[in-house]
C-alpha cells in the first residue's frame, strides 16, 4: 500500500485530472499511450532546458531548482492547468519538509512561450498535505471511481481502458 512519503507529482496530476486514472495509475495498469506521453514529455524537457539537472526526491522527481530556490517544470501542454499548479506546489512541499527554503513553483509552456510563478505560501502547505491526504484516500478505495463524463477523457491515455466495453 502507499504512504504519504510515496505520493507523488505523478499522482497529484492524476488526482485533479481524474481519480479514476489515479486509481488504475496505482494498481500497476499503463497503457501504451501513457508511454508516447511521457516520451513526449522528455522530449520538450530535453529540447528546453537541458543545461540543469533534474532533482529526485525519491518519489517525486522535479525538473530543476534554481539557484533562488525555485522549482521549475516543463510542461509539454500548451496551457497551464490546476494539475499543473498543484503538482509544483507539491514539489515545493516536498524540498521545504526536506529544509530547504523554497521560494515556490515555475511552470514552463515551451509551446506557448509562456511561463507562471507560483509563490509557495502557508496556505499552499495545507493544500498540499491535503492532496496527499486525497491520493492515499483514493489509493485505499476498493472500487474504481466514476469516468469522468466522455468529452474530458479527450486526449487521456487510459481512454481505451473506460470506454472499450
Ligand atoms: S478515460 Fe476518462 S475516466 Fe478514464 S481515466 Fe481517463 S479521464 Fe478518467
Amino acid at each position: 500500500m502507499i504512504t504519504a512519503q510515496d505520493v507523488g507529482g505523478v499522482h497529484i496530476k492524476y488526482l485533479y485530472h481524474c481519480r479514476r486514472q489515479l486509481w488504475l495509475y496505482l494498481r500497476g495498469i499503463r497503457p501504451e499511450s501513457l508511454n508516447a506521453s511521457v516520451q513526449l514529455g522528455e522530449a520538450v524537457h530535453d529540447t528546453s532546458y537541458n543545461r540543469n539537472s533534474p532533482v529526485d526526491l525519491g518519489a517525486a522527481r522535479l525538473d530543476f531548482l534554481d539557484g533562488r530556490h525555485w522549482v521549475h517544470e516543463v510542461k509539454s501542454s500548451a496551457r497551464p492547468t490546476e494539475a499543473d499548479e498543484a503538482q509544483g506546489r507539491h514539489y515545493c512541499h516536498r524540498l521545504r519538509n526536506l529544509g530547504i527554503d523554497v521560494k515556490g513553483a515555475v511552470l514552463h509552456y515551451p509551446k506557448t512561450r509562456r511561463i507562471f510563478r507560483y509563490p509557495y505560501t502557508p496556505e499552499g502547505a495545507e493544500l498540499a498535505e491535503a492532496d496527499i491526504a486525497e491520493v492515499l484516500t483514493v489509493a485505499s478505495s476498493s472500487a474504481s471511481p466514476d469516468r469522468l463524463s466522455n468529452s474530458r477523457c479527450r486526449g487521456c491515455s487510459f481512454t481505451d481502458y473506460c470506454w472499450t466495453e
